[in-house]
């Protein structure tokens, strides 16, 4: 699953699970498997029912499933949740009511039994009610503005991921219950209905059409999918598979860049598995709505609309690139995740890490131009655009908070707070570093045996690193333990000494926490000294280690093109010549020495003034990954100083840092001009304008009454930023013009970008207007919540994002997601600085909050703490430096 949207507001939470470590792992094994469920009997095949009433928002279904016994039972348990079971039969025997008991707390149906079941196949028939909701799980509607004509309209559509497949049929929902799954509903006349095969059969019934879908392959119930509405398709096929995109009525054409890349992408991968693609066509439906990012389901993966459509004419590159990089994300989980799925949840990253990991080397291999890689590296501004993969996930992985890659799951919301940036983007980063360190093909040849021998069932880590060690012969079991199975990272010092001798030692990396225990990793570090041609590699498996006939006077680099997930922390000396280096540094190298001087200014082991220091010196260029690390460092400081004296000093100097940048590149974009040009041009404009340079602030203005004129005027590149700052620096006349724009528009992409530029207003009175905004049926349910975080952030007003969730709560929880739940209240407090707010936190977690909200509230309590403890260092530092100024004025903060 992607999970965009919190990935682009959650900038600094973390969702959590237990700190400690797990034993190490054994190969998959169904009995073993984690899990609430019985194993003594398991389902082959279901057959499903099902008839939407879209006026009540209901639906009736019955279900026949063949499940074989393997050791005799009285009982049978599986999954449901709010259903209403009418009628069970046991081998076409009815069973009393009395018998069939529902446990809404553990989410479980249990028929009890007169006799017990013999071993050998039997058949179960249930018939079922339940409803439709609008928050995205189980069986969801959305209601949406049909491009055209305008007319409101309603499709339905089904996200199951991680245990909701049992609010639409009872079923074992756990993903070691594999089974067949055969699929029939019934839809209006005009309808066209989508599931994960195709279509067998259609006829007309009383209200409507009853279409019957072929039944898959044996594949988890998390993986099911139908959505129906009024749609348009279009179509292609590569390698025999045919591939099919959906979208609501009159947007298929803007599907065709997605239909395109599918078809570059399936090919790639058929090959790089070494396992074609198993199913007869790949459905990829584009829904304005019901949930926020793509979902893998086998055969029928949904996305959002902004995932997946591309408009030549009025989307901008960030969104082109956006959406070859999540179908690239998901169907690498058509293989990782689906054809092999992880056994239980306590392996998500299996599914996450891998597919991220995966799409990330596709899109680079495809579009070398877009340095997808070093894009990755940098922290980018979640409210801006797309990224942040490594640097979010080391940030808080150096917390006293963070979790292990694997994680002990227990229950249903420990799964869903389980797709976090620890699962995706520090296991996406250690396969990356893996990769590097065995060789692209060697990887490669463990990954197809791998696929080979777990296709059509399930997996654990352990299964990976096996056909990872049999296809190298080298223990990547030891080597990946310490990265998976216990939390946080190493920084690795390195100190020169004489004789060519550089001593390396290890310790845990940690931001606003001492950590006690020994931990070691095994690093597989890589080097490279200045003037040798080739970097070098050294597997660092103890807490010390040397390296040897290092010249004195050559700069030394470690952890090459920032490739590995470590930091590196130089002595003086060391320092000194890498600094002397800069200017023949590749971009890479440059920003992971930015990542990593800035990692140490947050953890308190520099001033403000080595990172400065380091940007200081840094030769002038327009690389784009170079500028947006510096770019989102001052935005985000730019924020916490908001209502200091400090700022405007800050924002003096960092206007003085980014400008020059902006004035090579030009306002306008030039002709033929990269890709990676304009995406920077964007980025500048929006963060030199929140700085407060007068004259960018005045073009977005011009640029926003141009736009209005004819939107032709301005380049679809440049509409966010100067939405968001013509906002930054309007009135309520802007406001309206905006909210205006985004009430017509029936483009998902362009409607985001006018509510998102409606967070940017500073003007309490508006403030209030734009958080409104979340309560009402103006943006999708999924989106509309998060009105509030980016109010919190962008106004840097989060006490009036605050008291309006916490007047609005039973409204606004009504709205979110299941991976948002336990978070999004919490998430709320991470932009506060005052220590105070933590006991206000607490209190109101304990009054209101679910259990599994608990793990949300400590990491948003130690962000606070955090924000307040750093807040402090920069204004002391920033005044010692402003004194320093008024003696040398060459100084900077
Ligand atoms: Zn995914």
């Amino acid at each position: 699953m992607d999970y965009s949207e919190r990935m682009r507001l959650a900038f600094l939470v973390y969702l959590v699970g237990a700190v400690t470590s797990l034993p190490a792992e054994t190969p998959f094994d169904f009995a073993s498997t984690p899990g609430k469920l019985p194993k003594q009997l398991r389902p082959i095949d279901y057959a499903i029912w099902f008839k939407p009433d879209l006026k009540k928002l209901t639906f009736s279904g019955r279900e026949t499933l063949e499940i074989n016994v393997e050791q005799p039972a009285r009982e049978i348990i599986l999954n449901a949740l709010d259903l209403t079971i009418t009628n069970a039969e046991i081998d076409h025997k009815t069973v009393p009511k009395a018998a069939i008991k529902l446990d809404p707390k553990n989410e479980l149906l249990t028929i009890t039994l007169a006799q017990a079941l013999t071993t050998g196949e039997h058949t179960l028939a249930l018939k079922f009610i339940g409803k439709i909701n609008q928050f995205g799980r189980g069986l969801f509607y959305a209601k949406y503005q049909e491009q055209g004509t305008g007319r409101r309209k309603m499709f339905l559509g089904t996200q199951f991921e991680a245990t909701d497949a049992r609010r639409l049929f009872p079923c074992w929902d756990e993903p070691a219950f594999r089974a067949r799954f055969q699929l029939t509903a019934v839809v209006p006349e005009n309808w066209m209905a989508v599931s994960n095969m195709p279509v067998a059969s259609e006829k007309k019934v009383a209200g409507g059409r009853e279409v019957e879908f072929q039944p898959t392959p044996s594949m988890s119930s998390y993986l099911n999918v139908f959505c129906a509405g009024e749609f348009d398709a279009i179509e292609s096929e590569v390698d025999g598979v045919k591939l099919r995109i959906t979208t609501t009525k009159g947007k298929a054409e803007s599907a065709r860049y997605a239909l395109e890349a599918t078809a570059q992408i399936l090919h790639y991968y058929n090959e790089y598995f070494g396992v074609s693609y198993p199913l007869p066509k790949l459905d990829q439906l584009a829904i304005p709505g019901g949930f926020g990012g793509a979902m893998e389901n086998w055969g029928g993966i949904t996305y959002y609309e902004t995932a997946l459509l591309f408009d030549p004419a009025n989307s901008s590159a960030a969104t082109k690139q956006r959406v070859y990089e999540v179908i690239a994300h998901e169907v690498a989980h058509q293989w990782f995740g689906d054809l092999v799925t992880m056994a239980w949840w306590d392996n998500l990253w299996l599914n996450e890490g891998f597919a991220s990991w995966m799409g990330t080397k596709c899109t680079a291999r495809f579009n070398p131009q877009w340095e997808v890689w070093l894009e990755k590296s940098v922290p980018r501004d979640p409210a801006r655009r797309i990224g942040i993969v490594k640097e979010t996930a080391m940030e808080g992985d150096a917390r006293a908070t963070t979790h292990p890659i694997q994680q002990k799951v227990a229950t249903e919301a420990e799964a869903n707070s389980a797709f976090d940036d620890i699962t995706y983007k520090k296991g996406q980063s250690f396969l990356r570093m893996l990769e590097s360190f065995l060789g692209e093909e060697t990887f490669r040849d463990g990954i197809r045996r791998y696929m080979q021998a777990h296709k059509y069932s399930n997996s654990t880590t352990s299964d990976l690193w096996n056909a990872l060690s049999e296809a190298s012969g080298k223990p990547v079991v030891e080597i990946a333990a310490g990265w998976t199975e216990q939390p946080g990272f190493p920084v690795v010092n390195v100190k020169r000494e004489a004789n060519g001798k550089v001593a390396l030692s290890q310790e845990r990396f940690t931001i606003n926490f001492h950590d006690n225990t020994e931990t070691t990793w095994k690093i597989p570090l890589t080097y490279s000294i200045d003037g040798q041609s080739a970097p070098a590699t050294l597997l660092m498996s103890d807490k010390t280690a040397t390296l040897e006939d290092v010249p004195s006077d050559r700069a030394l680099k470690l952890n090459v093109e920032g490739a590995g997930n470590y930091r590196v922390a130089y002595d003086e000396a060391s320092w000194k010549l890498l600094i002397a280096s800069l200017p023949g540094m590749n971009v890479p190298d440059q920003v992971n020495l930015l990542s990593d001087a800035w990692a140490f200014v947050q953890g308190g082991r520099q001033p403000f003034s080595f990172y400065t220091g380091l940007v200081d010196r840094l030769p002038a260029s327009t690389a784009l990954a170079v500028r947006d690390q510096i770019v989102n460092v001052f935005d985000s400081i730019n924020h916490l100083l908001a209502g200091t004296r400090e700022q405007e000093q800050f924002r003096r100097y960092a206007r003085g840092i980014l400008r020059p940048t902006l004035d090579t590149l030009t306002f306008q974009p030039k002709p033929g001009e990269p890709m990676t040009a304009s995406l920077l041009r964007a980025s500048l404009i929006q963060e030199i304008g929140l700085l407060g340079d007068e004259e960018v602030i005045k073009m977005c203005r011009q640029n926003f009454e141009s736009y209005l004129k004819d939107r032709s005027n301005i380049p679809a590149d440049l509409w966010a930023p100067t939405f968001a700052i013509a906002m930054r620096y309007g009135d309520a006349a802007t406001w309206q013009k905006l909210h205006d724009l985004g009430l017509k528009t029936t483009s998902t992409e362009e409607k985001q970008n006018y509510y998102d530029a409606l967070a940017f207003t500073t003007d309490p009175k508006l403030i209030q207007e734009s958080l409104a905004i979340a309560l009402t049926d103006e943006l999708p349910t999924s989106r509309a919540v998060f009105m509030v975080s980016r109010v919190a952030r962008e106004s840097d007003r989060p006490d009036l994002a605050w008291e309006f969730a916490k007047e609005n709560l039973k409204a606004l929880i009504a709205k979110v997601d299941a991976l948002n739940a336990n978070s999004y209240l919490p998430s709320l407090f991470t932009f506060f600085s005052d220590p105070a707010r933590i006991e206000e936190l607490r209190g109101f977690a304990q009054k209101n909050l679910s259990e599994p909200s608990r793990k949300p509230v400590e990491i948003a309590s130690d962000e606070i703490l955090f924000r307040a403890d750093f807040r402090k260092r920069l204004i002391e530092q920033i005044q010692s430096s402003s004194r320093a100024e008024s003696r040398d004025p060459a100084v900077k903060p």
